[in-house]
């Protein structure tokens, strides 16, 4: 390609608004341009980096087995009512009528859709396992699109799903995923981890994030400082054994606590360590259909971790309470306890199950109660609701855990047999009867992945391309296009270069060379030939984007000194 000819507009502004460096690096070298919020077009630059990470995709993916398909985007919306999932996706997903007055959707995800190709037509075991991906163009009306490509509304994703006659097989099939996405993620040359992730109402630990790890991720990871253990936040896990700080001594009683509301103050007050005072989370817990207040009750040394308490109540979301609507159904804020409530819904975090020397408040303003045994509660509603916090110990092994920022780049999932089931999509086994397929499912964004690079990987003058996600891996800069000699030579290089295979750029622009190297140094070429001022002694420069640092070879081995830079 020839820089006079190519259409890269770039700027020296930032988008109005823009605050992630990869936003703003990506508008202002010309990679894509922003339509509407969360809409992006994406210009030649940005569409050779869409490309050539799909192409390592498609790789991974065929020496996998997986065969790639291609899904109507606009899917029609019965599929989503016979999953059930029309409601509960919400307003994510976009809705529109044709002509005829028929519903339809437009897909953020593919698994209806990608069950209903194989129903009726993979009808026994001997056709199984199959793996159907595809990479497309995915719309979710996000209540927040920003963050340029990393949070969009339309957007392109790399979306696979698999079918098995047994869990064994799914297993088998998810490590290989797991493999493959691990291959993928080392090409692009991305630092990252694969942590375990929250399975949603699903449950079980068939679900893992891969992430990009860079300081501007939007996902909290805990991860070990000494084994493999990584995990979202919202899922991870700590070592049940810590160190328990010593019991306060008490005889079962009611204390006056006058305007002791917070944990702080209930422990100082008496001077117990947190550990042994009763925190109560008061939410509304929104369901499909209605909602209702629920009680999280934890240790006070502990934080509800929003995702583990949707789960637990089994709600799509929970959202905050005013003190005025816990003051109408009968409860003090600042005074709410478990012993005797009716009527509202309360769950216990885990730790509290055989906890004894509670202190937890008495339901009556200005009064606890001291010495409270959890095991006096009946039919008391357990479930895992603490957030880890950094310094922690491991689930795993005797380390200790610290917070790392990540970017959700993908995403695998055992699915098991909640869609087949839905959709009724069944095949004969091998003792004949009609069973639904087990699925796993496998997505990873390809459009945010443009996006988690240049985060990775950029300085203050602009983008750093890996090898593998460059536009163009060399950039041949012609200094000063009047000088034949600067113009020749260039053009040589160029020429050999693209004869050889090399995905080459000339910079034969007229304009001047700080303008050209500004340039460079924005959109990010891993390296840029500068064919300058030095041809004069016979030599050319090589810069190096990373580090910026200039090397300079004879101008008869520049051929060959490029060839072996990029291997
Ligand atoms: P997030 O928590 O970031 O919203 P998600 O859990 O909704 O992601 P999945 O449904 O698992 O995401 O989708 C698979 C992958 O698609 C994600 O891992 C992510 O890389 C990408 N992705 C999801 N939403 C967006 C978006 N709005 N813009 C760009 N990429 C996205
Ligand atoms: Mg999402």
């Amino acid at each position: 390609m020839r820089f006079s000819k190519a259409f890269i507009p770039t700027a020296k502004e930032a988008p109005s608004g823009a605050v992630l460096d990869s936003h703003i690096f990506l508008s202002r070298a010309g990679f894509v341009v922003q339509v509407a919020s969360g809409l992006y077009n994406y210009l030649p630059l940005g569409k050779r980096v869409l490309k050539k990470i799909e192409a390592i995709i498609n790789d991974e993916m065929q020496r996998c087995d997986a065969q790639e398909v291609e899904l109507s985007f606009v899917t029609p919306a019965e599929l989503w009512q016979e999953s059930g999932r029309i409601e509960k996706f919400g307003k994510e997903l976009l809705r529109f009528r044709d002509r005829k007055d028929n519903l339809f959707v437009l897909g953020p995800t593919h698994e209806e859709m990608m069950v209903n190709i194989v129903r009726n037509r993979v009808t026994s075991y001997k056709q199984l396992p199959l793996n159907l991906y595809q990479i497309k163009t995915k719309f979710r009306d996000e209540a927040r699109p920003r963050f340029g490509l990393m949070r969009a509304r339309e957007f392109v994703m790399k979306d696979g799903y698999s079918f098995h006659a047994s869990n064994k097989d799914l297993d088998r099939e998810f490590n290989a995923m797991e493999a493959a996405y691990k291959r993928i993620l080392e090409r692009l040359g991305l630092e990252f981890r694969i942590v375990e992730a929250d399975s949603g109402a699903i449950g079980g630990s068939g679900s893992k994030e891969l992430m990009v790890l860079a300081n501007s991720g939007e996902d909290t990871l805990a991860v070990c400082d000494s084994c493999e253990y990584g995990a979202n936040i919202e899922a991870a896990k700590r070592s049940p054994h810590r160190e328990i700080p010593e019991a306060p001594e008490a005889e079962f009683n009611k204390f006056k606590t006058p305007g002791i509301k917070s944990i702080e103050d209930l422990a100082s007050f008496f001077r117990v360590d947190p550990y042994y005072t009763l925190k109560t989370v008061v939410k509304r817990a929104i369901y499909e259909e209605g909602d209702e207040i629920v009680f999280f009750f934890l240790r006070g040394s502990d934080d509800l971790q929003e995702v583990k308490a949707v789960n637990a109540a089994g709600a799509l979301d929970l959202v905050d309470v005013s003190e005025d609507e816990i003051k109408a159904l009968g409860f003090i804020p600042g005074f709410i306890g478990p012993l005797d409530v009716k009527n509202v819904k309360c769950i216990f975090d885990n730790d509290l199950k055989d906890a004894e020397h509670m202190i937890c408040g008495a339901n009556e303003e200005d009064f606890h109660f001291v010495n409270v045994a959890m095991s006096v509660i009946e039919d008391a509603q357990f479930a895992e609701l603490y957030e880890v916090k950094e310094a922690d110990g491991c689930p795993h092994c005797s380390g200790t855990l610290s917070f790392t920022k990540g970017i959700e780049v993908g995403h695998i999932f055992k699915l098991g047999t909640t869609y087949s089931k839905a959709l009724g999509a069944e095949f004969l086994n091998e003792k004949g009867q009609s069973v639904p397929f087990i699925m796993g499912t496998y997505g990873m964004g390809v459009s945010r992945l443009i996006a988690a690079v240049i985060e990775q990987h950029h300085d203050e003058k602009g983008c750093i391309w890996t090898p593998a996600t460059a536009p163009y891996l060399v950039n041949v800069m012609v200094s000063n296009i009047k000088d034949d000699d600067q113009l020749q030579l260039g053009e040589k290089l160029y020429n050999r270069l693209r004869d050889a295979g090399v995905d080459v750029i000339l910079d034969d622009r007229k304009e001047r060379f700080g303008f050209k190297m500004k340039d460079a140094e924005l959109i990010g070429f891993p390296f840029t030939v500068i064919v300058g001022k030095e041809l004069q002694n016979g030599n050319v420069q090589i810069l190096h984007r990373q580090t910026l640092e200039k090397s300079v070879v004879a101008k008869d081995k520049v051929f060959e000194a490029v060839m072996e830079l990029i291997g």
